[in-house]
């Protein structure tokens, strides 16, 4: 059971990037953030602004629907972006190594439905969906452990 906590509207992507890298600045190791929606509701571009804005560098962030995971070095550590939508069993996860990614990495999952009862119940869920025109998205965010975020998440200068 989780609470929605907050709520952001974007009216752009770049406004969505700024959300990303004003999150980014309040994540350490061991953080995972479940990234819900439907396609095209922004998952990927919000994970590309978050790791671009951690590295000095900022390289390609391709979609991970294929891979699976893409493997980022960043300023504050490893991070790991999944992408789950075509994972074809639940043991295919384990064999991704991302379980174990949780808990010395930052974790970025698109379609964390995949993960069911794996989901880490400290993990931010970020919840997408198509605003009042085009280029709007809402943004409700929540978790099973809402300690662990909420101050956090307040110190997100949007
Ligand atoms: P997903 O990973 O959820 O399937 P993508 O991030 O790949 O979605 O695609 C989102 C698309 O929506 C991109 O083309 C992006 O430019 C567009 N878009 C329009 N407005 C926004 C917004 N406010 N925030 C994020 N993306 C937006
Ligand atoms: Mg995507």
């Amino acid at each position: 059971m989780s609470t929605d906590f907050t709520r952001f509207t974007t009216a752009s992507p770049d406004e969505t990037a700024v959300l990303a890298q004003s999150l980014a600045q309040v994540l350490r190791v061991g953080d995972t953030i479940l990234l819900e929606g439907d396609i095209g509701a922004g998952k990927t571009h919000f994970a590309r602004s978050l790791i671009q804005s951690l590295q000095d560098v900022p390289e390609d962030v391709p979609s991970p629907t294929f891979t699976l995971i893409q493997i980022y070095d960043t300023q504050i550590g490893p991070l790991w972006h999944a992408d789950l939508y075509r994972l074809s069993s639940p043991d295919e996860i384990v064999e991704t190594g991302l379980l174990e990614a949780m808990d010395d990495a930052i974790c970025l999952v698109e379609w964390p439905d995949r993960l069911g009862p794996d989901a880490p119940p400290t993990a931010l869920i970020l919840q997408f969906s198509i605003g009042a025109d085009d280029d709007a998205r809402n943004i409700t965010a929540s978790s099973p452990t809402p300690n662990r975020w909420v101050k956090r998440l307040e110190q997100c200068d949007v």
